[in-house]
């Protein structure tokens, strides 16, 4: 990267490290998953930045990221104009992220933020791409558990690129992993196939899912 050749740092890479947490109605876990992060980056780097996606949501979720931001220089915010959905929402914080590396976490703490130093010493180790990969899922109902399970199934068998099974998104890319992305021209997303699609070299973490910290699920089937 262009700071170990000896020229000035590019504008966009202002962070060490960014991580974005797409959000739809999450006030209920949004300052415990901040006071989590928090204590998990602070102890990692000066001049990390969280960036939070407010997708549209209908209750105080975007006033808690305005505090937090008014608050915490390490905290920024993106507000689409109405709900898009995590695909897209993860896809803008993704374009405006500035860090050396990116995170995506979800906002309520089923992605544990104190998993966050495995996914940098992978990407110290070399992988462009780490990510979480999910042992158990507490908390989810067995539909959902077998819906996943099947959709996995026919994703490995329709598409030629192997998409790993039991990974979310959450998960920590390099800068030029970003970049590949940020050059898929892919309207109809479908994140954990471009994570997997762009290539590179890329590590699985291996964890505990827990069930959320409150709230419910906001994903449809
Ligand atoms: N999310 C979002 N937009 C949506 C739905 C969900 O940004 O339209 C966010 C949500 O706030 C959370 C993450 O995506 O941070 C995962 O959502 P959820 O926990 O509801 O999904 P599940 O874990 O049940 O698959
Ligand atoms: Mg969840």
């Amino acid at each position: 990267m262009t700071q170990h050749e000896g020229f000035a740092l590019p504008v966009e890479n202002l962070y060490c490290l960014s991580v974005i947490v797409p959000a739809y109605n999450e006030e209920e876990v949004l300052p415990e998953l901040y006071r989590r992060l928090t204590a998990v980056l602070a102890e990692y780097c000066p001049d990390y930045e969280i960036l939070f996606v407010n997708d549209g949501s209908r209750d105080s979720t975007l006033d808690i990221m305005r505090s937090l931001k008014a608050s915490d220089p390490h905290v920024g915010y993106v507000n689409l104009s109405r709900n898009f959905g995590k695909e897209i929402a993860m896809t803008a914080g993704l374009d405006l992220a500035r860090g050396d590396a990116v995170i995506v976490i979800d906002a309520d703490l089923q992605d544990p933020p104190e998993l966050i130093p495995d996914l940098i010493i992978g990407w110290r180790e070399g992988f462009d791409v780490v990510y979480a990969r999910r042992v158990s899922r507490a908390g989810e109902s067995w539909l959902k558990k077998a819906t996943a399970r099947a959709f996995y199934r026919l994703i490995q068998r329709v598409g030629p690129v192997s998409i790993p099974e039991d990974v979310g998104d959450f998960r920590l890319l390099n800068r030029r992993a970003v970049d590949a992305l940020k050059q898929v021209q892919e309207r109809h997303r479908f994140m954990k196939g471009l994570f997997a699609w762009i290539g590179f070299s890329q590590k699985a973490i291996d964890y505990q899912r827990d069930a959320r910290f409150a709230g419910v699920t906001k994903w449809n089937y």
